[in-house]
């Protein structure tokens, strides 16, 4: 045991930023030790792994939780903090996918993602800085902003408190006048991010749920009629096992929990910046409703204030960790550009991490061997959506049949394995048609 420990790899820590300067303590997680027993083993303690295990302790089921480092270490804790709804397919798009009937009741339900996230943060009155008060996407071209047309309208077909914005409106809710119009989605709003996820991790402890932080999960076995999760200083034997690792689910590669389940996503890195907190008369003027932003761009900028009135900003980094400005400087140049009032603004925190991408753009809920469950692949999109398959899983994990959400199999991504030079070269590409396509009299940089 104490050479399988020494071998055991440096749990994953979080990044300086924003959100660990921020964030409100998390509870005591002590690493798992010895053999033990429970209805549900939940792998990963992100958004995903955390809502399982709180629905699932919610219902009485014995769950023990497996974090590498502690939970929130991975894109829930790095995250911008959006809660929007739905996914990155439109209404109509998904009822032709799934047929009108099943497509309808998926659209209700992704649509209800966000109100779950914000229920749920009530109902467990978890501090996380949690506003509803809406998300606007911005569109940069004609083209984006005839497509921002469509979804809006779809929405609001189906009942949904999404507004149109015209290139006046969307200046006055942004501060910027680089976008054309647009829609503002009003059942979406934003976290704080990190104590979200420690908040659902305080909320599944007091509901029962046992949580192992730095416990790596190293391999996957059946043993009669359960399944034993080793890990290097102890074991869990479950009848269900739910894996919730996500877009760091090679962090026990080369072996890790399910063979090529890694390859089922394309990780690529999110980078955030921060300002300090802006002075009032910006405040004043800069997304002065709260509203949280993404926009059009093939390689999208995703920005909003935190609660001290800092511009966060986003966008797509290169394809590694980093913490150094210099890595930065184009999200650092988009802010600027979208708000040059703000000058040269002091940048108080740079931080990354991984999103994991689907070729499909939908999440997938994944079914890889009787009792075997994972959930992955949100696409930017998991605040709202990994909170709500959290519930998914957990229904599934109860023996519930086949719900509304689809369940698939585990088809690993082709040329997985030169993921990084491939995305490198879309992402170069994508830049370039962003750079070259019509910003209503700007271009983007
Ligand atoms: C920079 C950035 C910005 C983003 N912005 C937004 C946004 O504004 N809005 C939005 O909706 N989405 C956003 N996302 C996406 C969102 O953060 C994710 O979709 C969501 O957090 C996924 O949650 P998860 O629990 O599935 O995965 P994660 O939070 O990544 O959790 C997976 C966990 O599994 C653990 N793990 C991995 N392997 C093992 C193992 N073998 N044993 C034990 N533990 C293991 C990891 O340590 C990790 O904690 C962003 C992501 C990033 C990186």
């Amino acid at each position: 045991m104490d050479r399988l420990r020494s071998m055991a790899p440096t749990p994953p820590t979080l990044p300086a930023s924003l959100w660990t300067a921020t964030a409100l303590p998390g509870p005591a997680c002590p690493p798992l030790t010895g053999e033990q027993r429970a209805d549900v083993c939940v792998i990963g303690g992100g958004y995903t792994g955390l809502s399982t295990a709180l629905h699932l302790a919610g219902v009485g089921a014995e769950v023990a939780l497996l974090e590498a480092g502690e939970p929130g270490v991975g894109a829930s804790g790095r995250n911008g903090g959006q809660v929007i709804p739905g996914l990155k397919l439109d209404p109509d798009e998904l009822e032709a996918r799934c047929g009108p009937e099943r497509g309808a009741r998926l659209t209700e339900l992704v649509g209800g993602a966000a109100d779950f996230v914000f229920d749920l943060v009530r109902r467990h009155a978890i501090e996380c800085e949690a506003r509803q008060d809406g998300w606007i996407k911005a569109a940069h071209s004609p083209a984006a902003l005839r497509a921002a047309g469509r979804t809006a309208e779809q929405w609001r077909r189906r009942g949904a408190p999404v507004e149109e914005l015209d290139r006046l409106r969307i200046a006055e809710l942004t501060g910027t006048d680089a976008y054309l119009g647009g829609f503002v989605d009003h059942r979406a709003g934003v976290v704080h991010p990190l104590r979200y996820a420690r908040g659902l991790a305080w909320a599944s402890q007091r509901a029962g749920a046992r949580l192992h932080g730095k416990t790596l999960a190293t391999g996957l076995g059946r043993s009669g009629s359960e399944w034993v999760v080793a890990t290097a200083s102890g074991s869990v034997r479950a009848p269900q096992v739910v894996i919730a690792t996500n877009g760091y689910t090679d962090l026990a590669a080369p072996s890790g929990p399910w063979p090529r389940l890694a390859e089922a996503v394309i990780p690529v890195y999110s980078y955030l910046v921060a300002t300090t907190p802006l002075p009032d008369a910006a405040r004043r003027t800069i997304l002065p409703k709260g509203q949280a932003v993404s926009d059009s761009r093939r390689l999208l900028r995703y920005f909003r204030l935190d609660a001290a009135g800092r511009l966060v900003m986003g966008g797509r980094g290169t394809y590694r960790e980093s913490s150094d400005p210099a890595d930065y400087r184009a999200i650092m140049g988009s802010a600027r550009e979208l708000y040059p009032e703000l000058g040269a603004p002091e940048w108080e925190f740079v931080w990354g991490g991984k999103v994991a991408l689907t070729l499909d753009h939908l999440p997938h809920l994944l079914e890889l061997a009787p009792g075997v469950h994972a959930g992955l692949g949100y696409n930017g999109r998991g605040v709202a959506m990994a909170t709500l398959m959290g519930r998914l899983l957990a229904d599934r994990a109860q023996g519930s049949g086949e719900g509304v959400f689809p369940t698939t199999p585990l088809r690993p991504v082709p040329l997985h394995r030169w993921r990084r030079p491939i995305v490198e070269l879309a992402t170069a590409w994508k830049r370039l048609v962003d750079r070259f396509e019509g910003v209503g009299g700007r271009t983007s940089r």
